[in-house]
Order: structure tokens, then C-alpha cells, then sequence
């Protein structure tokens, strides 16, 4: 269960008092507001607020560009424009406000955005639930060999459950030590030093806040097929969000960020020669292997 029951009756009641309002509403994320998406095994993203909609992006925009400039006028094309030029301010003027229950790992991972307000559930103030992030059975796999920050082929059979029993079991033993440390009439240890030796898989908490500009930086990096999959699964969850809430804008993102590419000067360079029927290789493209790895990889996509 990702919510509690308090949680759940809270989003009920938000949800039960719907209000008239004269700010700027977009229908796609009015239907995301307070609903829990679960995420990994106890985890959740939920939208608890948010400004803006494309055409909050536009007006922005048109501030800078003024009324003469008609060129760029249809709001699609503007946000394809802005996108395209780097232009990112009138992103920034969107925000979004979401709830977060996520392992303390990916927690790391993610709190290195600084570029965002946050606040986060205290283990001074309160007790941690006992709940850690176990992975299914398919997300456990060996070290990568060719990739020192990746996986490589899925554990099986004995292997995979001999690191699941171990998974359990350290975290059951390191809970069953923090209620220990903290009984009132035991231990009696202060939570804030209790919590010492709780795995990094634990759950916690937090109030993530952040402007479109940020999210979309934020997204490129953890929606990225080179992210750990772990913080992979709550930005892909953020990225159907943010589809709903924006769909121009994300639309432009997806195209020109996600789904696209920038190149070096050497590997345009090399472009212009395949295209000019030369046979380069990485020996005469000037990149290291790696580099040639990747830039491969960009124009044989879809020929592999
Ligand atoms: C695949 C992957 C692997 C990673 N591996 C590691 C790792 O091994 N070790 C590690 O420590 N980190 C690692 N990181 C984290 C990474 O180095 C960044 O810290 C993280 O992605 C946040 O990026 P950011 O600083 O651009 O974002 P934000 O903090 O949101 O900042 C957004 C932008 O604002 C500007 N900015 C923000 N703060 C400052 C500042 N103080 N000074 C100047 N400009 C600023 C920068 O232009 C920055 O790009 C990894 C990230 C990824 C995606």
C-alpha cells in the first residue's frame, strides 16, 4: 500500500470540494490532481498543485516578442520555436507542485536538482514505517561490462532470490534495531540518531516544487534510457503528467530534447563526409572509441 488510510481520506476530501477559480486551468492535469501514481513497490508521485498551461508559456513569450512579431504567432509553433532556440524562460513561468514517496537512493539521485524547493519528511521528528524498496525480480541483474554506472544480463533462478532473501533480511534485522533503539521504555535512543542504520532502501517523503524549465532539464536526465532505473520509473510517471498538463509544450520537449540529439563540430564533421559518400571509420573520424560508440549509435538507429 503506498497511501495510508489518512492520506487516502485527505485526497478524497480535496478532491470532493472541487471550487470555481478565474486563474488558468488546464484540463489535462485537473484529472492528475491529488491521485496517488504508484511507483516501484511502495512508492507514489502526486500532483498537489500547479501554475501555468501552454498558454501561460505564449503569453510570456509574446511579452518579449510584442505584438508586430506575427510569424511565430500560432501557439504550437511558438513553443516549437522557444524549445528549438533554447528560449527558456517562458517555461519558467509554469510550475508545478508534486508529493514524492521514494527510497532514500533514488532520493540522492534526485535531490542533486537544486534548481527546486523541497521539503522532506523528518526522521528527528517522526518514526520511518517500515518499508524498503525491494526490486521485482526482472530489475535485479548483474553488473554491466561495458558500462561501469549499468546492468547487465537479469540474475536467475538461485542467485536472484539468494539477493532478494539478503534484501529482506537486512532491512527486517536494521528495523527491528531502530524500534529497539528508540523504545521509550528500553533504549530510548533519540530518532535522530536511531535512524543511523536504516538501509538506503527505506521510503521517504517529500514536497517537490520546480518550474517547467527545471522539470524538463530534470526529465532529459532521469526519463534517459542512461538513468538508473529506479528514478527512471518516477520520471517516467512525471512525464505522463506533464503530457496532460502541457501537451504543446511537452510535445516540443520530446521532440527536440528526448527523442533528439546534438552533435560535436568532429562529429558533424563527420556527417558531412558519409554524406559525401567517404567511408569513415573511428580511426579517421577523430573520436575516441566511446565517442564513436555514440555517435554510431545516433545515425544507425534505425538501420541496426
Ligand atoms: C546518468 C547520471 C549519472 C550521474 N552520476 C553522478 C555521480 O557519479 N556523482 C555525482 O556526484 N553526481 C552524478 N550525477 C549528478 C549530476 O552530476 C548532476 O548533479 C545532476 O544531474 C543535476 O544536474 P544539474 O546540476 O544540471 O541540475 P540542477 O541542480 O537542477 O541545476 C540546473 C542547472 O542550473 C545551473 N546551476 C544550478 N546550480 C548551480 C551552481 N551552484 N552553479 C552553477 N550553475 C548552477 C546549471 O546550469 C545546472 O545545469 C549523475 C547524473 C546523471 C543523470
Amino acid at each position: 500500500m503506498s497511501v495510508t488510510a489518512d492520506q487516502q481520506a485527505q485526497i478524497d476530501a480535496a478532491r470532493g470540494s472541487p471550487r470555481q477559480t478565474l486563474r488558468a486551468v488546464s484540463d489535462g492535469i485537473e484529472q492528475h490532481l491529488y491521485r496517488v501514481h504508484p511507483v516501484l513497490d511502495h512508492g507514489f508521485v502526486r500532483v498537489i498543485d500547479y501554475m501555468g498551461d501552454d498558454s501561460a508559456i505564449c503569453q510570456a513569450a509574446r511579452v518579449s516578442y510584442g505584438r508586430g512579431t506575427r510569424s511565430v504567432q500560432n501557439d504550437e509553433g511558438l513553443i516549437r520555436y522557444l524549445m528549438r532556440h533554447w528560449h527558456s524562460t517562458p517555461f519558467e513561468m509554469c510550475e508545478i507542485k508534486l508529493h514524492v514517496k521514494l527510497p532514500v537512493f533514488v532520493a540522492r539521485q534526485w535531490i542533486r536538482h537544486r534548481t527546486a524547493n523541497v521539503n522532506e519528511y523528518s526522521a528527528r521528528y517522526s518514526i520511518l514505517d517500515r518499508e524498503f524498496y525491494v526490486p521485482d525480480p526482472s530489475a535485479l541483474a548483474a553488473q554491466s561490462t561495458t558500462n561501469n554506472q549499468g546492468r547487465g544480463a537479469v540474475l536467475e533462478g538461485d542467485r536472484a532470490q539468494r539477493v532478494l532473501d539478503i534484501l529482506r533480511q537486512d532491512a527486517d534485522r536494521a528495523y527491528d534495531h531502530y524500534e529497539e533503539m528508540l523504545d521509550e521504555n528500553g533504549l530510548n535512543l533519540a530518532r535522530e540518531l536511531a535512524r543511523m542504520n536504516l538501509p538506503a532502501s527505506i521510503y521517504t517523503q517529500w514536497y517537490w516544487k520546480t518550474d517547467l524549465h527545471n522539470l524538463f532539464h530534470f526529465l532529459r536526465l532521469r526519463a534517459d534510457p542512461h538513468a538508473q532505473m529506479e528514478i527512471r520509473a518516477y520520471a517516467d510517471s512525471v512525464c505522463a503528467i506533464v503530457a496532460d498538463w502541457v501537451p504543446a509544450a511537452w510535445s516540443a520537449f520530446r521532440d527536440y530534447r528526448l527523442g533528439g540529439t546534438t552533435l560535436s563540430a568532429r562529429g558533424m564533421d563527420c556527417l558531412h563526409r558519409m554524406l559525401r559518400g567517404e567511408g569513415v571509420t573511428q580511426e579517421t573520424s577523430g573520436m575516441s572509441a566511446g565517442e564513436w560508440r555514440e555517435f554510431s549509435a545516433v545515425w544507425m538507429k534505425d538501420t541496426a
